[in-house]
């Protein structure tokens, strides 16, 4: 991208407050934690339900970043940068993304539909690379903002582009559409289901097929209720299964054969997969290379070839404390621009190496390609690149830092575990390069269980807490216990982004890791033992204060250390009866504290015994009013202005009118809420997966597992899966009481969970060795888990044993 502000200003309407109009852009972000911003950027500050960009300009200016859009200069920020004022930055950053695109004229397939539309993308760009220059959607960059970022990728040695648009309500596709401006228009799958966002299947079909209104060509499968719904003006080529009359007749020969009846002879297709749905996304490739006349022996060969798509960058554990990132599917420059970020947001070490293959179909010449590819690792402050290819190796060779391979093999033959301690790393590769067998070799091993959490889902469900609290109250987020077993610190990364206030945790060693780790955030812990004060003064955290013996030792302590103002946070008893001031230390408390300059009270709190349980809203009340007495005391008495805050989750959900000045959110952040109503609004977040070790048929008579508690009554198949009670699977779940589930079906718990093992029932369900099992997610959730077995669901995310591997994953 070569543009100068002169250019843009008009485009997207702004009103123009900066001192040159000449600065050129090369690139556009709306990420405050890129490392690739800077003075070349174009900062679009977005503003969400919860999240603004604007707050994170004067971070932006001091990284260098000079050119803003924004809704409106923040304060004291005039003149400091050049800011290009509009009504709506989204609608900019759109405005700006459609002008763009069309200083491009190449052809541009756009893909929409319910689902599919990723593989698709990816197939068709692994399919059509040998012969064009392909600019795509990185992941499934399909939303309002995820298409305008695409495009804004195009540059002029790309001849082919491919962009997914995904809408949630009517209204959106026209937007994306005019980004777009697709030439070719594929409609994947349309989904019978009635999804929310819409009134009918039929207003569905009509706002997405909205995205081929200007196209020269619809692929789409033939199906009477979209050809009603269809423009006539729109030239198709249709398929079908049934209908004789599409372009392109289909019928399956064998479950992984199709025969295809288009113009001439009818052409055999073998298939490297055989579900439904992969079978329709091949067939939605299929049509593309029939229509750019691609020779049936060609597409035979390229359409066996395909291969299952991992869309999502992983963060595994790897060898010597190690962290790995995982994208060794991919290898072009979009994508590396997207895993760098990712990277920094998620790196656990100061340490970065980066593992990459030749980089392809950037549609650069080679030499600016990797010019541009070492710019980057430079910002991004790589200190090792290790680079597998003969290109790279070749055109990087001066980079500091690197060190080549010529391929995949010579790197695993002299590979020297020794080498990778303490760093993150990145592994980045084309699917030539087959990067997987170096993600095995730093893996940490561990056995097959993952608890699986979805980073995504975390932001979900902080945003939707957030959306209940006014704007002014402040939110601090537990991440004791491991962060309720779903791991701290990558939980705790990802809140710092969020910007929420503080975090929470029990013991006083969890907090230090955190600050190891590189959090800067407020800590506060809330069990501080006498004996851990030193080390939490040491780690700038800060300790709750529960009686005044504890305060007493504090003072002392902060006294001998020359402290002053070290912050505090003050715990009444307000009927929980666990830790806390009650009211007749209220007294000593204010004399030990008045005119003591040695500490500050930076809040006051305390904790409901039972905000989830209507049956005690009386009792809920008259903690709250007790609370606000006790504090509004304290407050007036020592003339101070501390936050007062008394909700954890389940209070902000069923008592909003009592914020105060900050909220405690816990176990909602982790997807549980306390009953279905509020679950309805929670992305579920941990995902507890194994694997199959062992199938096996029992006769009638015989039984399984110890006590023989399982008797079969008939012929049953059996698989047992390496996972027990001392992973954390509560043993009450066993004996039928629970199940499992694999391929989407339901397979009982027989018999006793033993300590590492469990087996379970898999009659009539397909499945061998080795096939993926699901202990807990979307079904069965924990809370289903808790409810039967009579427990809840904190103590079940919690139990879950560290020898249980965690994943972070971001869609
Ligand atoms: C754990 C905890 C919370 C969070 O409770 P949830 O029910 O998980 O929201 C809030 N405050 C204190 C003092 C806690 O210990």
């Amino acid at each position: 991208m070569s543009l100068i502000i002169k250019n843009i200003i008009p485009v997207i309407h702004a009103k123009w407050l900066g001192t040159d109009e000449t600065c050129p852009v090369d690139n556009v972000s709306i990420d405050s934690r890129s490392l690739q911003n800077n003075n070349g950027t174009l900062f679009f500050a977005l503003v969400g339900h919860n999240h603004d960009g604007h707050h994170y300009i004067p971070n932006l200016i001091a990284k260098g970043v000079q050119n803003f859009v924004v809704n409106h200069i923040p304060d004291m920020l005039e003149g400091k940068a050049n800011f290009l004022v509009v009504n709506d930055t989204l609608h900019s950053l759109q405005k700006f993304a459609a002008y763009y695109r069309m200083q491009f004229d190449f052809p541009v397939i756009g893909v929409t539909g319910s689902s599919g539309k990723t593989i698709v993308k990816e197939w068709l760009n692994f399919l059509l690379s040998p012969e064009y220059n392909i600019i795509r959607s990185p992941k499934s960059y399909n939303s309002q903002v995820g298409v305008p970022l695409s495009i804004i990728g195009i540059n002029e040695k790309h001849n082919l582009g491919i962009f997914e648009a995904g809408i949630s309500t009517v209204g959106e596709m026209d937007k994306l559409e005019a980004i777009i401006k697709p030439t070719i228009g594929i409609l994947t799958n349309i989904g019978a289901a009635h999804d929310e966002g819409f009134e009918s299947v039929a207003q569905k079909i009509s706002e997405k097929i909205k995205l081929f209104q200007n196209a020269k060509i619809l692929i789409y499968q033939k199906n009477p209720l979209i050809d009603d719904l269809l423009d006539k003006n729109i030239p198709t080529f249709s398929w079908s299964f049934e209908d004789r009359t599409a372009d392109v007749f289909i019928t399956k020969t064998a479950p992984d054969e199709l025969e295809v009846h288009y113009r001439q002879q009818p052409f055999l297709l073998q298939l490297p997969f055989q579900d439904k749905a992969s079978v329709e996304n091949t067939i939605s490739c299929l049509m593309v290379l029939l229509h750019f006349g691609y020779d049936k022996a060609v597409i035979k060969e390229r359409l066996y070839n395909l291969y299952p798509v991992e869309m999502r960058l992983q963060v595994k554990n790897g060898i010597h404390n190690c962290t790995l990132i995982d994208d060794s599917y991919s290898s072009d420059y979009q994508s590396l621009k997207i895993a760098l970020d990712f990277l920094e947001q998620h790196k656990t070490h100061q340490q970065k190496t980066i593992i990459l293959s030749d980089i392809f179909q950037s549609g650069f010449p080679v030499e600016e390609l990797y010019a541009k590819v070492a710019r980057l690792l430079t910002n991004n402050k790589i200190e090792r690149v290790i680079g597998i290819g003969e290109t790279i190796s070749r055109y990087l060779k001066d980079f500091p830092g690197f060190i080549a391979f010529k391929n995949t093999h010579d790197f695993l033959v002299q590979y020297n575990a020794a080498s990778f301690q303490n760093e993150t790393i990145l592994i980045k590769g084309a699917r030539t390069f087959h990067f997987e067998e170096i993600v095995t070799l730093l893996e940490e091993k561990t056995h097959e269980t993952v608890l699986e959490i979805n980073l995504n889902a975390i932001s979900h469900n902080l945003n939707f807490y957030k959306s209940k609290l006014k704007p002014s109250t402040k939110i601090m987020v537990m991440v004791k216990a491991f962060g309720y077993g779903s791991g701290s610190f990558e939980i705790a990364k990802l809140l710092a982004h969020h910007k929420v206030d503080y975090l929470g945790v029990a013991f006083a060693d969890e907090g230090i890791a955190l600050r190891n780790a590189g959090i800067e955030m407020p800590i506060i812990v809330m069990n501080p033992e006498n004996s851990a004060f030193s080390a939490m003064i040491a780690y700038h955290l800060e300790p709750e204060i529960y009686s005044p013996t504890v305060l007493k030792t504090f003072i002392t302590l902060a006294q001998q250390k020359n402290l002053s103002n070290y912050p505090i946070h003050i715990k009444l008893d307000t009927g929980m009866h666990r830790l806390g001031f009650e009211e007749n230390n209220l007294d000593d408390l204010i004399s030990v504290l008045k005119n003591n300059n040695f500490v500050s009270v930076k809040s006051i709190f305390s904790h409901l015994s039972a905000s989830d349980g209507p049956e005690f809203n009386d009792f809920t009340l008259q903690q709250i009013h007790t609370f606000d007495r006790w504090s509004q005391k304290i407050v007036s008495e020592l003339n101070i202005t501390p936050i007062r805050h008394i909700l954890n989750t389940s209070g902000i959900y069923n008592f909003p009118d009592y914020q105060f000045d900050m909220v405690r959110l816990g176990i909602g952040l982790y997807g549980v809420g306390n009953d279905e109503e509020e679950m309805k609004h929670l992305e579920n977040v941990g995902t507890l997966k194994t694997v199959i070790l062992q199938t096996k048929e029992i006769q009638a008579g015989e039984s399984v597992g110890y006590s023989r508690k399982f008797m079969a009554t008939q012929t049953t198949k059996t698989a047992t899966i390496p996972i027990g009670y001392a992973d954390g699977i509560p043993r009450s779940w066993g004996n039928q009481k629970g199940y499992v589930m694999i391929k989407n079906q339901k397979a009982p718990i027989i018999g006793n969970i033993c300590m590492d093992m469990l087996m379970v029932d898999i009659t009539g369900i397909d499945c061998k060795e080795g096939d993926t099992v699901i202990i807990f997610g979307q079904q069965p959730r924990v809370t289903e888990i808790a409810k039967t077995i009579g427990t809840i669901p904190y103590e079940i995310l919690t139990s879950i044993s560290h020898r249980v591997k965690r994943i972070f994953f971001k869609e």
